[in-house]
C-alpha cells in the first residue's frame, strides 16, 4: 500500500500571493520598496506573509532582542485652543475636567519619578494659550533639578510651533528661525528629544478634513529639521484608521523616511545610488539627500554619539485611531488585523528607522505581543498616568510593572533589554540605574 504525503505547494496554500515574492526578494536584499510595493502589502490577502516579511526585517535590524522603558508620562494641561476632529483629550479652559498642572504638582512627579527609577519623563500636552513661554522653561528647570538623571523627552511639533507663537517669535514665512530659538530656549532648560506626536498623516485631503487649523505636513517637517540640526534625536508617529486611505499612509511613510535620509545623510552615512525615490509627493521632493538604508545585514544603526554632528529619527510609532469620544465617532477605527498589518508596513517601508514601536497603552498588551512577532521591536514603558488615548481600561492611571513587560516580550520569544529614551542598555539595581557604555 502506498501512502500519500501531502505536499506544500501555492495552490494548496490559501490566500498566498505571487505578488508578495517580488517583495520577498528585495526585503532579502535590504532594497528600498516603492509605493507600489506598499499597496501590494496593504491590498494581498496574504497578510501572514506580510507579518512575516516584516519580521525578517525586525529580527535583522535587532536579533533576539526587544525593548522597554522605564518611564512617567506627564500631561501638563489639556486646555487647548485647537479642536482637533479626532482628540478626546483637548478641553476648553471652562469645560468640566480641564486642568493644568502647576509647577509644585511637576515638582512632585519629578520626585516621584526618581523613586520609582524611571530613566525618562514624556512631556505633552494641549496647545494652552493661558500659559507664558516661561512655564514650559520653568517646568523643565524644575525637573531637571529634582531628577537629574532622568531625560527630558518634551512637546511635539505642534506644541513647539504654539510656543514659538506665544514667546513672539512665530514667523509664517520662516518658522524655522522662531522654532530654533525655542528649542534652544528648551535645550538650555534640559530638553533632551522630541516625542513623536502631531504628524497624524501627511496629506492636504485628510489634514483639512480632520484637523485643519493644526500645523501641516511642511511645519511639522521644519521643526523636526531643525530640532536634528540642533543635535536632538526625535521621533514620530502616524495616527490612521479614521479619514485617512491605504495610499496616504504610504505617502505619509514616504515623507518621513525621505527625512530620515536627509538627517542620515548629514551623519555620512553611504547612500543607496540605485534607492527608489517617490515621484510628485512635494514635501519628499523638498529634501536632496540620496537614499539612505539601515535594512541590509550587517548595518550600523545610528547611536547617541553621532548626535554631535546632527539628530535623527529613532522611532516610529503607528496610532490607531480611537472613535470613542472624538468628533469621529460614528467611524469604525482600525481593526486588530488592520493594526497588525499596518505596523507591519511600516516597519518595511521605514527601511532607514532603527526602531518601530508597538505602544501598549493604545496596543494593549497581548496584541504589542503579537507586534513584536510583526515588525515591532520595542513597546514602550511603564507609563502612569497617561491621558491622551485609552485602550486599556477607562481610567488614566495606566501602569504596568516591569515584570509584566519582561514576561509579555520573553513570551513572544525575546530577550527583554531595558533602554533609556536614546536607546542605551540600562543596568538596573532597583532604583539605581546607569546606562551601559
Ligand atoms: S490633537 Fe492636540 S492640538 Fe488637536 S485638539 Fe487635541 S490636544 Fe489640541
Amino acid at each position: 500500500m502506498t501512502t500519500l504525503t501531502p505536499t506544500l505547494s501555492s495552490s494548496t496554500i490559501p490566500n498566498l500571493d505571487p505578488a508578495i515574492e517580488a517583495i520577498r526578494a528585495k526585503v532579502n536584499a535590504g532594497v528600498r520598496l516603492s509605493l507600489d510595493d506598499g499597496k501590494v502589502l496593504y491590498e494581498t490577502e496574504d497578510i501572514w506573509s506580510v507579518l512575516e516579511l516584516a519580521k525578517i526585517v525586525r529580527d535583522r535590524m535587532h536579533p533576539g532582542v526587544a525593548y522597554y522603558n522605564i518611564n512617567r508620562h506627564l500631561n501638563y494641561s489639556n486646555v487647548c485652543a485647537l479642536s482637533c476632529k479626532f482628540c478626546e483629550f483637548a478641553r476648553k479652559k471652562d469645560d468640566e475636567g480641564a486642568y493644568t498642572r502647576d509647577l509644585e504638582y511637576i515638582k512632585e512627579q519629578g520626585r516621584k519619578a526618581v523613586e520609582s527609577g524611571a530613566t525618562e519623563f514624556h512631556i505633552v500636552g494641549g496647545l494652552n494659550p493661558y500659559l507664558p513661554f516661561e512655564y514650559y522653561t520653568e517646568m523643565l528647570r524644575s525637573l531637571r533639578e529634582i531628577a537629574p538623571q532622568v531625560h527630558l523627552k518634551a512637546f511635539t511639533a505642534v506644541e513647539l510651533v504654539h510656543l514659538a507663537r506665544i514667546a513672539k517669535v512665530y514667523k509664517r514665512d520662516d518658522i524655522k528661525s522662531g522654532v530654533r530659538w525655542v528649542l534652544e530656549q528648551l535645550k538650555e532648560a534640559g530638553l533632551g528629544s522630541l516625542p513623536g506626536g502631531g504628524a497624524e498623516v501627511f496629506d492636504e485631503r485628510v489634514h483639512k478634513e480632520a484637523f485643519k487649523t493644526k500645523i501641516g505636513a511642511h511645519e511639522w517637517l521644519d521643526v523636526h529639521l531643525v530640532a536634528h540640526e540642533l543635535g536632538l534625536n526625535t521621533n514620530c508617529t502616524m495616527l490612521y484608521g479614521h479619514v485617512d486611505k491605504q495610499d496616504e499612509r504610504l505617502r505619509h511613510m514616504e515623507i518621513l523616511r525621505r527625512s530620515q535620509d536627509q538627517a542620515l545623510h548629514r551623519l555620512g552615512y553611504e547612500s543607496d545610488p540605485d534607492g527608489y525615490i517617490a515621484q510628485g509627493i512635494v514635501e519628499s521632493e523638498q529634501i536632496t539627500a540620496p537614499v539612505i538604508t539601515l535594512n541590509k545585514d550587517g548595518a550600523k544603526l545610528p547611536t547617541p554619539d553621532m548626535s554631535a554632528d546632527g539628530g535623527y529619527y529613532q522611532t516610529i510609532t503607528p496610532l490607531p485611531f480611537f472613535p470613542d469620544g472624538s468628533a469621529l465617532e460614528d467611524l469604525p477605527g482600525p481593526t486588530g488585523l488592520e493594526n497588525l498589518r499596518t505596523l507591519a508596513i511600516t516597519r518595511l517601508m521605514l527601511d532607514n528607522f532603527p526602531h518601530v514601536k508597538s505602544f501598549w497603552i493604545m496596543q494593549s498588551l497581548p496584541m504589542a505581543q503579537l507586534m513584536l512577532e510583526s515588525g515591532a521591536d520595542d513597546i514602550d514603558g511603564t507609563v502612569v498616568w497617561y491621558d491622551i488615548t485609552k485602550a486599556v481600561g477607562e481610567g488614566t492611571h495606566q501602569e504596568t510593572t516591569e515584570l509584566d513587560l519582561k514576561r509579555a516580550i520573553i513570551e513572544a520569544g525575546y530577550e527583554p533589554v531595558e533602554r533609556d529614551t536614546l536607546y542605551r542598555r540600562v543596568e538596573r539595581d532597583g532604583s539605581d540605574w546607569r546606562v551601559e557604555g
